[in-house]
């Protein structure tokens, strides 16, 4: 149940892929973000124009790739989805370029890890649909510049900070993705129950959606992990109680957070008396990548209330004391 882990087995993408939404209708939350895609898209199929450049960013599990997915069928447009780190040559970025059709989208994941001479590469076809090409080799190599049809390029990346400003000054249009309430969470359940063919009840769903951290696609991996328990525990309906049975079996913690969540605020606490502690100290004593803690951690512990960001570092608040059971220890002449 990572959030930033995309590498569950086949079966599981296929399934992931099964419960994405496909339309704007589809997609719950994110109302503002949606409301004004509707009208660039609108706008952009009224006159046959490619959409300006896109970009999602937000914490992992939010929706990024499936509103790039959306983007396309809106649009009515074909998509080629590639990522960052995948892009490694210009070769390889030119061989995508100018195979898109007319106002294709080309969605790039982790678009913060693309190489500086990709990103350099990518600049002109972004600005003006052209494209140096080498041909032949030795002797007679030289470039040509060939026209590209023009295109949208939907970037997602988890924090648009990462990203080169040059970079991030090239894309139109630019969304921040939110964490979802318990509400949105709970229609998602259900929506993802009706797909996979699982009678489930309100509360249940209700119950799955307040311990998914906010994040669509933790809840439809619980939603599959509950659907499990009540196969082979129960009557194959999810109802409150084999959810209850099930998260708690699972492990899933009431608010939702997940391991490192929870390590990072135990060592607050428990080494650093609750901080405030600098994200640099804080990454080595739980040996985790500091950017992965500001991307992926640090923004759902703080929205929840369960740290805060002084400029002396993070502190643990009294809502972290309390989830973890720990009394907090005054310090000395403090
Ligand atoms: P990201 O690209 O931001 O990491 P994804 O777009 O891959 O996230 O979404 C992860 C999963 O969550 C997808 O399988 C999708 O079905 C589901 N999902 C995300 N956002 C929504 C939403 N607003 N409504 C319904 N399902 C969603």
């Amino acid at each position: 149940l990572d959030p930033t882990n995309r590498n569950y087995s086949s079966d599981e993408n296929d399934i992931e892929r099964k419960l994405r939404p496909l339309s704007f209708d589809d997609f719950a939350g994110q109302e503002q973000v949606l409301e004004n895609l509707k009208i660039f898209v609108k706008a952009a199929n009224l006159r046959d124009e490619a959409l300006d450049h896109t970009l999602f960013h937000g914490p992992p599990g939010l929706g990024k790739t499936t509103l790039a997915n959306i983007l396309a069928n809106e649009l009515d447009v074909g998509i080629k989805i590639t990522s960052g780190p995948v892009l490694d040559k210009p070769g390889d970025l030119a061989g995508l370029l100018t195979n898109l059709e007319e106002r294709d989208v080309l969605f790039i994941d982790e678009i913060h890890r693309l190489s500086p001479i990709v990103e350099e590469y990518l600049y002109s076809a972004m600005e003006d649909f052209k494209i140096d090409i080498m041909i032949e080799s030795g002797p007679n190599a030289r470039t040509v510049q060939i026209n590209l049809n023009p295109f949208t390029l939907v970037g997602a990346t988890t924090r648009s900070g990462l990203l080169t400003s040059p970079m991030r000054a090239r894309f139109g249009i630019q969304c921040r993705l939110q964490y979802y309430n318990k509400e949105l969470l709970s229609t998602i359940i259900v929506r993802s129950a009706e797909i996979l063919g699982v009678p489930i009840d309100l509360e249940a769903a209700i119950e799955i959606a307040g311990r998914s951290r906010g994040t669509p696609r933790i809840a439809n991996a619980l939603l599959r992990r509950v659907r499990d328990f009540a196969q082979i525990k129960g009557n194959g309906s999810i109802d409150l109680a084999i959810a209850q049975y099930a998260l708690n079996a699972l492990n899933v913690d009431s608010f939702g957070l997940d391991e490192m969540d929870n390590k990072i605020l135990l060592t607050i606490i428990d080494k650093f008396k609750g901080g405030p502690v600098g994200l640099s100290t804080l990454a080595t004593a739980v040996s985790e990548n500091g950017e992965t803690i500001e991307e992926v951690y640090e923004p759902y512990l703080i929205q929840e209330g369960f740290i805060i960001r002084t400029p002396r570092g993070r502190e643990a608040t009294d809502k972290a004391y309390e989830h973890l059971n720990r009394t907090r220890q005054f310090k000395q002449g403090g």
